[in-house]
């Protein structure tokens, strides 16, 4: 902080689910080592399951919440996406206007709010932040390549390449998507590009991220946890339609001095005793994220995988991951001790730890670039959003895993559970990838260069 300059105090505020409160407690822990004052607000239901260790952090840290305004025993699961979107636009938003209008005065040692940092899908709090004088910018937790593939939906729909017909060849090519003209297929768009393979209807998802996608170019700035040398492109072609861009990732690596703890869920620290007892990259670890729900006969086949790709294997697998509990079913078929099941991993430790040699993931972006840093292969198995974009980049851009979107069969899993444990080619891909991405993050490297240009965009707006 310059001398006679007022602190800075920054409300960040997440979309209420796990991989973006992770990636915005990343750049909560960088702004605070910054020097500046931050505001978390969580909604209350994630309030009443975080670790509070958090708020012992810093004396410069607050954690508050809005209610989401669904009732305590509401599920909000992936499918109830639309309810809680649509509670937090009206009962949460209602809340986090008066929040915000208290917090404009000093109060017990917290200085006057001076800017609002809003998840993307919270268009309300960016325009409420602004409609009170209080200059907010616009947070995106997905990869660019996503972000761009959403700002490119209306010239595909003009096209008619969008949304994409039940039954329509997923493997031709889509022309549209500005630098992916060469390897873009329709089943590497945003899911919800595909009509419900049940009632033929559009996805009602599609409409509402492509305009809260135009909605972030009235943002002061939008924030991307994405590093340059891995987004290049997609980034130069983001850059027109904002007023600023801030490729600032991988922030977990970026604030890693300064880690702040994440989850909602109580880590399961017992794995890692047991993946010291095994070899250098002996392990497959398993973890399919906080969303994802899995069908028994999807367990299977993965399972079934697994086990005859024979190697050793950790995963994470949440208590409402798989209708049935299937733990017992892991247990038996990788016997000899070869599997572990937690409900929830440390997961960048694990992805850390000298014996895990691939990781076999959703592709979600926050595990994407978790495994990226590590420069671990991954074996990609996308569901929906930016997953099946980020599993065509792992797979054919960055060469650092392979892609087995929209397939879950016991041999394909085996082969490329084994070929990603095996392939020197993938493994040194990955490894390069790593070394690459980690420069973006070291002093002087281009994530961290824009991130000390962010924290100066920040100061100057909040002082005029
Ligand atoms: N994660 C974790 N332990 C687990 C599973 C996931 O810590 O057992 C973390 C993971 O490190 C990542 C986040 O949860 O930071 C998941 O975010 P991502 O964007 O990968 O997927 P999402 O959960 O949003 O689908």
């Amino acid at each position: 902080m310059q001398p006679g300059m007022a602190p800075v105090h920054v409300l960040v505020f997440p979309w209420p689910m796990q991989g973006h409160i992770n990636s915005m407690l990343h750049l909560t822990a960088g702004l605070l080592g910054a020097g500046l004052h931050i505001t978390f607000l969580h909604t209350d239901h994630n309030l009443r399951r975080v670790d509070r260790a958090n708020a012992a952090a810093s004396p410069r840290l607050r954690l508050m919440s809005v209610p989401d305004g669904l009732p305590d025993d509401h599920p909000r699961s992936v499918d109830d996406i639309k309810d809680l979107g649509r509670s937090l636009r009206t009962t949460g938003s209602v809340a986090y206007r008066a929040l915000l209008a208290s917090l404009l005065v000093d109060d017990g040692g917290f200085p006057k709010l001076s800017c609002v940092v809003a998840d993307g899908l919270l268009p309300f709090a960016t325009d409420i932040a602004e409609a009170l004088g209080v200059p907010a910018l616009a947070f995106r937790t997905e990869s660019a390549c996503s972000l761009l593939a959403y700002l490119s939906v209306p010239r595909l729909v003009e096209l008619g390449e969008v949304p994409i017909p039940v039954g329509a060849e997923l493997d031709a090519p889509v022309h549209c998507v500005p630098g992916m003209e060469g390897f873009l297929r329709r089943r590497d768009l945003p899911s919800s590009c595909r009509l419900h393979a049940e009632t033929h209807d559009v996805d009602p998802m599609l409409q509402v991220l492509v305009s809260y996608t135009a909605h972030s170019s009235r943002a002061r700035a939008l924030i991307l946890n994405t590093a340059a040398s891995l987004e290049r492109s997609a980034l130069a072609h983001i850059a027109p339609h904002m007023r600023d861009v801030f490729a600032i990732g991988p922030l977990h690596a970026i604030s890693a001095a300064t880690a702040l703890p994440t989850s909602l869920w109580r880590e399961d620290d017992g794995c890692m005793a047991w993946l010291d007892g095994h070899a250098d990259r002996s392990v497959v670890y398993v973890s399919l994220g906080s969303l994802t729900v899995i069908s028994l006969e999807q367990f299977t086949e993965l399972l079934s995988g697994l086990v005859g790709a024979g190697y050793a294997f950790l995963w994470a697998l949440r208590p409402d991951m798989v209708g049935a509990s299937p733990k017992e079913a892991i247990e038996k078929a990788g016997n000899g001790g070869k599997a572990r099941i937690v409900d929830w991993a440390p997961q960048r430790d694990v992805l850390r730890h000298r014996a895990v040699g691939c990781f076999l993931t959703h592709a979600g972006w926050n595990s994407t670039l978790e495994g990226v840093v590590e420069g671990v292969p991954l074996v990609c198995w996308p569901f929906f959003m930016d997953q099946q974009i980020n599993s065509r980049f792992v797979g054919t851009v960055w060469g650092n895993g392979v892609d087995m979107k929209d397939v879950c069969e016991r041999a394909v899993v085996e082969r490329m559970v084994r070929e990603a444990m095996e392939s020197g080619e993938l493994r040194t891909s990955a490894q390069a990838l790593a070394q690459q991405v980690r420069r973006d993050v070291a002093e002087g490297g281009s994530s961290t260069t824009e991130f000390h240009r962010l924290v100066s965009f920040i100061k100057q707006l909040s002082c005029s």
